[in-house]
């Protein structure tokens, strides 16, 4: 073994984090660790996948591989037949974790709420399963299984998920429950780190996404929200969720000593975006999606949504004020509206009169194609026509405040996406202009906006494989598996989509241990496939998903 073989890894995810955030923060002395790690690290912008959403995301980063060959396109997949959605399981892809390929070497890995890893299948070292977990009783989230007996009785309460408990809404209860999260997380890292034996340490911190759905309006001087009067005590609550971040950032370098390379990442950025609302009603408008008629409605209905959607979209007022309700309020409101087929949801649009067909995020577009869908109609040519159509139709759309382009980018999926699921990811995956920017202050407000989810993750390598003071240009989220196993001395495998971030190590390091290229696929023989959610796991699960408001 070479030197560099002993030295270990710590992965730190911070989801959604944004470089918008981190950069004037730090520069305000307000993330001292990170500004430090910008300073003495390698850093850049890590693009995430299209779309930049957290199963998809991550899935990527623990494979190294496109969603083409994982086929987490989504929170949720449908039934091509009956339409129906149901949460995606980690469990119906052969795509090996970097953990299960440090498993083969001996070497053990502790992961700690990574998303979109439950269930857990065996492997050499520690798990706790991250955010899509269901959190109904009795739920096997650890690996081994007897977690909570091998954890010292006063940690015990902390093998626990690291998901809160309320509801999506602008209350500081959330940020509460989010800092007892934290502040449990810091006891439980400080005695997994130092007494458990590890060569990959991976945790993700949910905090910086979870809070950013909640308060990102109150953070941009575009939107109306940023001059309210709760703005800076919200903005506030947003902020100190990175310096959570931080703070814990700088324990961990502390714990893990200046001999382990760090890597801090985030799956997806985060900025100014427009609502889905706006996507459903543009495709309704464009005659792409219809929703089925209530039947004592017919005609009324869908005529009723079309306007529901434009006063939604268009009118920040009203918006606002069904986010501004008490809870109980907005989901009554919610409910009354989605009764009343006024909310745009997946299970109200009619696939036997749409040409497309959304997912509930809205960014991913199936074509309703003959032969691949219950009533598919589209021929290949008019499948053809009907994306140009599509393409000419929303990228036409302005902002009018600002004149720019709502929608950023159309890319197909045969562009994106290659592997065994291919096939059935989207086949239009729809970019939304990010029109967050910190450094000006318009006149104008704009209440369109909302905070979402953009392609520009975050990217900083610290320690003794990495340059000092460097960038690096087109990293990856592929490219975070094969550095990992590069740095922990693993051949890659030859079905990994991404590469060793080769600029952002030292060249001597790389002259001393060239990169090997492995010989045998990472994948497993078979789908380890378990049962399918129950009712009550899927209920939660999506209850999760309307806790980060992606459904309604
Ligand atoms: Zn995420």
């Amino acid at each position: 073994m070479d030197s560099m073989n002993t030295q270990r890894l710590l992965i730190v995810g911070l989801d959604g984090a944004t470089f918008d955030i981190i950069k004037p923060l730090a520069e305000a002395g307000r993330l001292p660790v990170l500004a430090t790690l910008l300073q003495q690290g390698t850093h850049g912008v890590l693009q995430s996948v299209q779309p930049p959403i957290t199963p998809t995301a991550w899935t990527t980063v623990f494979t190294g591989k496109n969603p083409g060959k994982h086929g987490i396109f989504d929170f949720q997949t449908f039934d091509p037949q009956t339409y129906a959605t149901s949460p995606v399981r980690a469990d119906r892809h052969r795509e090996k974790r970097l953990w299960d390929l440090l498993t083969e070497a001996d070497q053990p890995s502790i992961i700690l709420d990574v998303p979109f890893t439950y269930p857990p299948r065996p492997f050499n070292g520690i798990m706790m399963t991250g955010y899509g977990t269901p959190r109904t009783a009795g739920t096997p989230f650890t690996w081994p299984p007897t977690l909570a007996e091998e954890t010292p009785a006063d940690l015990r309460a902390e093998i626990r998920l690291a998901l809160p408990r309320h509801r999506f809404d602008r209350s500081m209860a959330i940020v509460e429950e989010w800092r007892d999260i934290m502040q449990g997380r810091r006891r439980l890292l400080r005695h997994l780190v130092r007494e458990r034996d590890w060569a990959l340490f991976f945790v993700v911190f949910g905090i910086t996404d979870n809070l950013a759905h909640i308060f990102w309006t109150f953070a941009d001087p575009l939107h109306p929200n940023y001059a309210s009067e709760e703005g800076k005590r919200f903005r506030e609550a947003f902020f100190q969720a990175y310096e959570q971040c931080d703070a814990l950032l700088g324990d961990l370098l502390d714990w893990v000593g200046p001999e382990t390379n760090v890597l801090i990442m985030s799956d997806h950025g985060f900025g100014s975006v427009y609502p889905r609302q706006y996507t459903f009603r543009r495709l309704v408008e464009g005659g792409f999606v219809r929703y089925k008629r209530a039947p004592l409605l017919a005609g009324v209905n869908e005529w009723a949504m079309r306007w529901a959607m434009r006063l939604y979209t268009s009118t920040p007022f009203f918006k606002e004020l069904v986010k501004r309700l008490r809870p109980g309020q907005a989901k009554l409101v919610k409910q009354t509206l989605a009764a009343g087929g006024l909310l745009p949801t997946h299970s109200a649009i009619d696939p036997r009169r749409s040409l497309v067909l959304p997912s509930e995020f809205g960014l991913q577009l199936w074509l309703n194609r003959r032969g691949r869908f219950g009533h598919g109609m589209l021929d290949e040519d008019q499948a053809h026509e009907t994306i140009a159509r599509l393409r000419e139709f929303l990228l036409a759309d302005r902002d009018p405040i600002t004149g720019k382009p709502i929608v950023r980018a159309i890319y197909e999926g045969r562009d994106l996406y290659h592997g065994a699921f291919a096939a059935q990811g989207p086949d239009i995956v729809l970019e939304l202009t990010n029109f967050y920017d910190p450094t000006t202050r318009p006149s104008a407000h704009n209440g369109r906006i909302e905070g979402g989810h953009t392609p520009d993750g975050v990217f900083i390598a610290y320690g003794p494989a990495f340059r000092r003071g460097d960038v690096v240009a087109h990293a990856t989220l592929a490219d975070i598996a094969p550095t990992a196993l590069y740095l922990l001395g693993h051949p890659i495998p030859p079905d990994m989509d991404g590469r060793v971030l080769t600029d952002a190590l030292q060249p001597d390091v790389l002259e001393q241990t060239p990169i090997k290229r492995g010989e045998t696929p990472a994948t497993f023989g078979e789908i380890a496939g378990g049962p399918d959610f129950t009712p009550d796991e899927i209920r939660d699960i999506e209850q999760q998903l309307r806790q980060l408001g992606y459904i309604d």
